[in-house]
């Protein structure tokens, strides 16, 4: 019988170095990262020396060319040890994925070893205040200037801002043509007008910094451009949902975590239900089919996990707070009150 699920050899050996990496030496510091909103330096170092940073990254470049699902087998051993390098450790595919797809060679020299080999970070930088679920209406402006171009504007909730060596941002160079207009920055914290906001306080994952940036006649280089004007929608979303629909950001039924695809079979069905769609059609089968699969293994990797930590939290617990989060979007997310966790 075909099963999908089996795993190479190769994925394996990633999956089981990961393990090891993230049970040694990353598991145990979790708590002390969540108490002490500490950025995983050390934890990112040690990935970095065992080769796990460059797993999305063409050999040619760096990387080891493993693919998506080696690396969401790394995430998820990393994330079974500690949330917060595990988003961190997702933020670099997000922020590093969009070179490798649409970079120029130069681009590619210039960043991809380096993100490969764990001597930088990267972050992707889309959302806005009003700007998360519908990304495309977003309002920083991008205009050229010569060899330059001029950016203004404040992103909102951009992981790892604050440690990234490169981000790629996206403005819009004419907000009449909406998603058209939209073009990717390859974008360096020293670029003259880049200014770090605040830090998101946030209910958990404490250790992955989530800040604004304010643009304020930002000098991106021409040479910075990723792709051509206004491809940039088009590259967000072959990073953010490669194979499916628009982002719905964190809340809809395909949850883009971070580049890894999530299907949520409930919500899924809810809005199938609301939404009165014809079931019949091939590409809703294929959304049903993906979201029963995928919550078999969820619930058989919660199994896993329950086991190998002995003990397992309330799912109901963990079902109404998702909820409530998914409901106020990014917001959802923040601390507001002295007694929130
Ligand atoms: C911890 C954290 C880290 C993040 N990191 C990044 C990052 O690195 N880079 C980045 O670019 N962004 C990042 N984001 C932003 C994230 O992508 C957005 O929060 C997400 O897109 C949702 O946008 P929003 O928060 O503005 O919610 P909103 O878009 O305001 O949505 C709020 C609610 O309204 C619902 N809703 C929205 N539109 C509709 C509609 N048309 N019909 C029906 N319901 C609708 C949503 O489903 C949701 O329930 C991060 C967010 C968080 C919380």
């Amino acid at each position: 019988m075909r099963d999908s699920f089996y795993l190479t050899d190769e994925q394996r050996q990633v999956r089981d170095l990961v393990r090891t990496v993230a049970r040694g030496r990353i598991a145990p510091l979790a708590a002390q990262v969540d108490e002490t909103d500490t950025y995983p330096a050390d934890q990112l170092r040690r990935l970095g020396e065992a080769g796990l940073m460059g797993l999305h990254i063409p050999e040619a470049y760096g990387g080891t060319g493993l693919g998506v699902l080696a690396f969401c087998l790394a995430v998820e051993e990393i994330a079974w040890a500690c949330a917060s390098t595990a988003v961190v450790y997702l933020v670099q595919y997000t922020g590093g994925f969009p070179i490798v797809i649409a970079g120029s060679e130069a681009q590619k020299r210039r960043y991809l070893p380096r993100l490969a080999a764990g001597e930088i970070t990267a972050a992707f930088s889309l959302s806005e205040p009003g700007a998360g679920s519908d990304a495309a209406s977003l309002t920083t402006t991008a205009v050229r200037r010569g060899d330059r171009y001029l950016l203004n504007g404040t992103k909102a909730w951009v992981t790892n801002g604050s440690h990234a060596s490169v981000l790629t941002l996206f403005a819009t160079m004419d907000q009449g043509r909406g998603r058209h207009g939209v073009t990717g920055f390859l974008v360096e914290p020293t670029f003259p007008g880049f200014a770090l906001g605040k830090l998101e306080r946030k209910m958990g994952v404490r250790g992955s910094p989530t800040v604004a940036i304010h643009l304020s006649d930002c000098e991106v280089p021409v040479e910075n451009r990723l792709g051509g004007e206004g491809d940039g929608f088009k590259i967000a979303l072959r990073v953010l949902a490669p194979h499916g629909p628009p982002r719905r950001g964190t809340c809809g039924p395909w949850r883009s975590l971070d580049g890894v695809r999530v299907i949520d079979g409930e919500m899924l069905r809810e809005r199938c239900r609301h939404a009165d769609h014809d079931r019949r059609r091939p590409d809703l089968r294929r959304l049903w089919l993906h979201a029963r699969v995928s919550g078999r293994a969820l619930h058989a990797r919660r199994e896993g996990h329950a086991d190998l930590r002995g003990h397992e939290p309330d799912p109901a617990d963990g079902r109404r707070a998702r909820a409530g989060a998914r409901l106020a979007g990014g917001d959802g997310r923040r601390r507001r009150h002295a007694d929130e966790p």
